[in-house]
């Protein structure tokens, strides 16, 4: 989409626009919003929202908290499940101090600015995500349960695969608001399913994850279902991630991860491309797996990553090179759970990246066989790591990597580590019930 300002109030006006939601997302992934009617709509665009910053996590101060909505024409879409009549359409917006110059704690402006980093190099950062997430029951008071009475498994169909009704009106939808689709499918464990859409420019997909996740929420509600991103909602079964498969292209239209003469089809910055994203793996997984429970999911057994390697096929690994070769080879790295902030899973992602070209950082060897029947002894001698295996860890080691750190900014990275902190803390004073159970009554 490439609108003006004209089209914006032509499409609001023909199609019986009759409230325009102005959104964006806070520190923690989650999408904010105001509603406007049409009437306020040119105020809007002229970026004379006012909101209360202090109000949003990571955002403002209360001494300065007066910020702005600058909508981004171009994200304008109408919400196909609103009425017909008076729709309802969003904008998304980037955040605006009140002197008028960009919040640089906003996520989409961190990922923007390396987004320009690699333009400047002559690269253009395209990924394409693989969301995966659960649909539960609903209790009799409507909350959420982990519950389902589905048995099905990977690539089940219906009458075994229950979710297969919301799942077809989910994809629906996403293809009325200008998705493409790729494919649907159940996943492995019971009530779990997978979406994918087509890879788009980096700011583009990070707007699209936003979007499908709403969309996901608001039809499985539809059903009667409860749609839950959570990275480990259930004990012994598979979580949910968000595999991204990312590449490069240049100004010519080419993907610069492809080199035919190479034996793996991959030229010398895909190399180093991987090379960059295992040397800042550790940090940057306190941004791609940002919650307690996302450590849950990094253990063997359940399809997760749990050791930092890469490999041209075997999917045990961290990256994983699809075997699509030529124009469409692409690096996949599987830690990223779907409770991450888009904005700053990319951002991270992509600065790691650059870094690798740039220092031409070279990674080990591959390791094509399935990392989990090595024993400790073959893994040291192999050189392989493991991710961190706590929230708390993952901090630590994001507070080492200044490279990384850069990339949020120092407000940014101060306030997301005191939140952090803060919810590790909170978490491991808690006494959980699987201590009561195994300690009470013989302790
Ligand atoms: N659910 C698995 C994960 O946690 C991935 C399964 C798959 O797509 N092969 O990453
Ligand atoms: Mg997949
Ligand atoms: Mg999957
Ligand atoms: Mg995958």
């Amino acid at each position: 989409n490439n609108y003006t300002r004209e089209d914006i109030l032509r499409m609001v006006e023909e199609e019986d626009v009759g409230f325009i939601r102005l959104q964006f997302t806070d520190m923690y992934g989650t999408l904010k919003n105001v509603a406007i009617t049409s009437s306020q709509l040119e105020k809007a665009l002229d970026n004379e929202c006012m909101f209360d910053g202090s109000a949003i996590e990571g955002f403002a101060r209360m001494e300065d908290s007066d910020m702005y909505l600058r909508p981004d024409l171009n994200t304008f879409e109408i919400f196909p499940w609103r009425p017909q009549q008076g729709k309802v359409a969003r904008l998304l917006c980037d955040v605006q101090k009140a002197d008028g110059s960009m919040f640089e704690s906003d996520p989409r402006y961190v990922l923007k600015k390396v987004i320009a980093e690699a333009k400047e190099m002559g690269y253009t950062f395209d990924v394409g995500p693989e969301c995966e997430f659960f649909l539960f029951h609903t209790d009799e008071d409507g909350l959420p349960t982990t519950f389902s009475h589905e048995k099905a498994s990977y690539f089940d169909l219906g009458p075994l695969d229950l979710g297969e009704n919301a799942r077809r009106d989910i994809v629906l939808t996403l293809e009325d608001m200008g998705f493409e689709v790729e494919e649907s499918h159940h996943e492995f464990a019971p009530a779990q399913h997978e979406v994918d859409f087509k890879y788009d420019e980096a700011l583009l997909t990070a707007d699209n994850i936003m979007t499908f996740k709403l969309v996901v929420k608001t039809i499985a509600k539809r059903h009667g279902l409860h749609a839950t991103f959570m990275p480990k909602p259930k004990y012994n079964e598979n979580g949910s991630g968000m595999h991204m498969n990312m590449s490069l292209h240049n100004e010519a239209g080419e993907n610069v991860f492809n080199d035919k003469n190479d034996p793996n089809g991959m030229s010398k910055e895909a190399y180093y491309f991987i090379g960059g994203l295992m040397k800042h793996i550790k940090a940057m997984t306190f941004i791609t797996n940002p919650i307690v429970n996302s450590y849950k999911r990094f253990v063997p057994g359940f399809e997760a990553p749990v050791h930092i390697a890469w490999s041209r096929k075997n999917r045990t690994p961290l990256i994983r090179i699809p075997a699509d070769r030529g124009g469409n080879v692409r690096i996949e790295l599987r830690s990223p759970d779907t409770a991450a902030n888009p904005y700053l899973a990319l951002a991270v992602c992509l600065a790691a990246g650059l870094d690798g070209i740039r220092s031409k950082i070279m990674p080990p060897d591959s390791i094509d066989r399935n990392l989990f029947e090595m024993s400790e002894e073959e893994l040291k001698e192999a050189g392989v790591e493991k991710l961190p295996m706590n929230l708390m860890e993952a901090c630590q080691e994001f507070e080492k990597d200044e490279y990384i750190k850069n990339v949020l900014g120092n407000d940014l990275v101060q306030k997301y580590t005191q939140a952090k902190k803060k919810e590790y803390e909170e978490y491991v004073t808690q006494v959980t019930e699987w201590e009561l159970n195994k300690y009470l009554h013989r302790i």
